[in-house]
């Protein structure tokens, strides 16, 4: 038995209905092997689901769950309160974002900033985050296992800061956190509920967008009126 393969082994033991072969005083094949340890990526999210905000920081930016890990300058954890009400969930860093280490401080975070004064809002009201802490190269779209590795981070997020609304902005955050693919367009005026405690969200255009077709800030201001309306309820 011990000269044979291990799969034509395991195939014999099958037929006579062995679980478990080892010569006496040996260890199984099993044991010999050492114990089984997890695979890298579940050992970084290990205790992600109960961390305060400085392991829950410490871990993102240490993160290798997916390959962007490589080609960042630093992970884009998130600003703003603690306990916002708001929080405002984007793509993705961009150059810039990846530079300075934190979320929208680009041309289009400067119209974010823009449009949170609007309804009263800056950033120390709101807390700010993407659904990716890492830049994609060439700021492509968030890759759906990109995505699917952050997420817990970003779930986390969620369930510290407790805000009492989300808005989305841009049809990345929308469709990532609705599990839809409706198009951005078809998502705006309409009350969803996501995060872990099922937190209701507006969707809105990206300011990157805004910045493309400022025609449509007006569709912006309608949105956060929703967003408004919603709190106050
Ligand atoms: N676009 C985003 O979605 N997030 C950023 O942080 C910057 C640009």
């Amino acid at each position: 038995m011990n000269d044979l393969s291990p799969q034509r082994r395991r195939s014999y033991l099958d037929a006579l209905e062995i679980d478990t072969w080892r010569l006496r005083g040996a260890p199984s094949v099993d044991e010999a092997a050492g114990p089984v340890e997890a695979p890298a990526d579940e050992v970084q999210l290990a205790g992600v689901e109960e961390a305060d905000w400085t392991s829950l920081r410490s871990t993102v930016s240490g993160c290798e769950r997916c390959g962007l890990h490589t080609s960042r300058t630093q992970t884009v954890f998130g600003v703003g309160n603690q306990d916002a009400e708001w929080m405002i969930i984007g793509e993705a860093p961009g150059a810039e974002e990846d530079r300075r280490g934190e979320p929208f401080v680009g041309r289009a975070g400067k119209l974010l900033d823009e449009v949170l004064r609007s309804v009263g809002l800056d950033r120390d009201k709101v807390f700010i985050a993407n659904i990716l802490k890492c830049r994609p190269p060439n700021n492509r779209d968030p890759g759906v296992d990109e995505a699917a590795a952050c997420r817990p981070y970003l779930d986390r997020q969620i369930a510290l800061v407790k805000p009492r609304l989300i808005l989305a902005v841009g049809r990345i955050a929308a469709q990532q956190l609705t599990g839809s693919d409706a198009p951005i367009g078809r998502m705006r005026g309409k009350l969803y509920r996501a995060g872990p405690d099922d937190t209701p969200m507006v969707v809105t255009y990206h300011p990157a967008y805004l910045l493309r077709s400022p025609a449509q800030k007006r569709k912006v201001w309608e949105d956060l009126c929703l967003a408004r309306r919603t709190l106050r309820q």
